[in-house]
């Protein structure tokens, strides 16, 4: 059986490499997080499939690449068109695969699916510079030359949205792709893989080998056919496939996990400073964007606790196609398992849990209710280490500038949230803060034109506007001399 019915929808099961299905011999089963229901046996790719389509992919750069950014993009914008008009489909579907919320994806993270594909297609034809210069009379000319064919690894947190954030731009700068979507939510790119076809992107040029990351994404990333890797996941893995990137030189593009701050300044607007908090629960702590650790002003720091408290006891978790719900499962049982024995080890050192702290048993299944753990010890593994659940940490500090040593004393420097009621103090601090995106009083404010990455372990690179061409495009500078010309 080559397709299964996921919401109404027939999915196909098998790769999708040079424009075909393609099975494999050996499958592995995919469960949907809301119920543990079995939604299908997904073809399992090793190197077989790999190799396939990395030679798909390769043959069809040449015409891909020299299409142009119009030819492109006309192909492109059909792409995203067809997206939006398959807005509810992907919505459900990708609700069923990963457990985020349904509402979130018809409103928000699908037409933002629309938006990678038709941001970078724009982008190519309107807004990327093409420089030129003169030295002692010689012409500089920059240009974006189409690199090859780039190998995308995505993780399972917001699926498609995450894959298209990548395939939107290295299909624009005119790379082949092949896709390794995770192995806990293959779904949505299956389905994508479809619409690519009714666009008339031609066979070869996106291409989807799903499997296991230790099979197919190592076979995929250490390939010496492959020109970029763009990898997006957790740190252990970015390394394993650096070492495996070495080998070949493959330029590499990295987003990896965080233990982001939210600093709460002493002259925050306090009922802001906690509705942003509160947020950083969303999509049940499965978010690398997360401030996970909230750090407060002693000053104000109990008075915010308790309308923490009130607020966060109101966070309805339940089945995520519901409407009213706000967070709901895990994605897996290994993944439920992980997160909670980080809060079970800190139960055990001792560590005061002031709320959740355990699944809930309510609902049962891979629902974990939201958890604050207050204080902890700043050493511990609960404030140093990604837990990527629904579980914050409460600390505090007593002046701005211990408030910059806690908020950047992680390995860790993808984002930080800060909450202040002065401008001049907050651009004072958010400048010490390092880290690759920086909210203000706000959260999730997220432009396609700005840089997005990672600094320290969290990520290598930045991707975005032109970061994203600097990334998938071999950037060349030709120079023409004054001299030589016949006419
Ligand atoms: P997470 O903890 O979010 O599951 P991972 O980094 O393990 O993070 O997974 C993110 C993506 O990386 C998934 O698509 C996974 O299959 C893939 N992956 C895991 N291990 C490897 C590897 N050794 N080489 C290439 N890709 C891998």
């Amino acid at each position: 059986m080559n397709t299964v019915n996921v919401v109404g929808l027939e999915i196909d099961t098998r790769h999708y490499i040079n424009g075909q299905r393609v099975a494999s011999a050996e499958t592995f089963t995919n469960t949907s997080p809301i119920d543990g229901s079995f939604l299908g046996e997904i073809s399992r790719g090793s190197q077989t499939e790999v190799d396939l389509a990395v030679q798909a992919a390769k043959s069809a750069f040449p015409a891909w690449a020299a299409l142009g950014p119009k030819g492109r993009g006309e192909k492109l914008l059909k792409l995203a068109e067809l997206v939006e008009e398959n807005i509810e489909s992907l919505a459900q579907l990708e609700t069923m695969d990963n457990g985020s919320l349904l509402r979130s994806h018809r409103r928000g993270v699908m037409p933002r699916v629309a938006l990678n594909i038709r941001f970078f297609a724009e982008w190519a034809i309107n807004e990327l510079q093409h420089p030129e210069f003169e030295t002692r009379g010689h012409t500089n000319k920059i240009s974006w030359d189409p690199s090859g064919v780039a190998a995308l690894i995505t993780p399972w947190n917001a699926p498609l949205m995450l894959a298209t954030w990548k395939i939107g731009p290295a299909l624009a700068a005119g790379d082949t792709v092949i896709l390794k979507p995770a192995e806990w939510t293959p779904l949505s790119a299956s389905f994508f893989a479809d619409l690519t076809k009714q666009a008339g992107i031609p066979d070869g040029v996106f291409n989807v080998v799903q499997g296991y990351g230790k099979e197919a994404g190592a076979a995929l990333v250490a390939h010496a056919g492959i020109s970029r890797i763009s990898f997006t996941g957790s740190v252990p893995t970015a390394k394993i496939i650096a070492k495996s990137a070495a080998d070949n030189l493959t330029p590499v593009s990295f987003e990896l996990g965080g233990k982001s701050p939210c600093v709460v300044l002493e002259d925050a607007d306090l009922d802001l400073a906690v509705e942003l908090a509160v947020e950083q629960y969303d999509n049940a702590g499965q978010v690398c964007l997360s401030g996970t650790r909230i750090l407060v002003h002693e000053s104000i720091a109990d008075e915010f606790a308790i309308k923490f408290k009130e607020k966060a006891a109101k966070i309805i978790q339940g089945d995520p196609r519901e409407e009213a719900t706000q967070i709901g499962p895990q994605i897996h049982q290994v993944h439920f398992e992980r997160v909670k024995g980080f809060v079970d080890r800190a139960k055990e050192s001792g560590a005061n849990i002031v709320m959740g702290g355990e699944p809930n048993s309510e609902l049962g299944g891979l629902y974990f209710r939201p958890t604050l753990v207050m204080n902890p010890d700043p050493e511990s593994e609960i404030v140093t280490s990604e837990v990527f659940g629904p579980v914050l940490c409460m600390q505090t500090f007593s002046s701005d500038e211990e408030a910059i040593e806690m908020a950047n004393s992680t390995e860790f420097g993808l984002a930080a949230v800060l909450v202040s009621g002065n401008k001049d103090r907050a651009e004072k601090v958010a400048k010490e803060l390092v880290a690759g995106t920086i909210w203000v009083n706000c959260f999730f404010v997220r432009d396609l034109r700005a840089p997005f990455g990672g600094s320290k372990k969290s990520g290598i690179g930045r991707e975005g506007g032109n970061w994203s061409f600097d990334f998938y495009a071999d950037v060349k500078n030709t120079v023409f001399s004054p001299n030589g010309w016949k006419e």
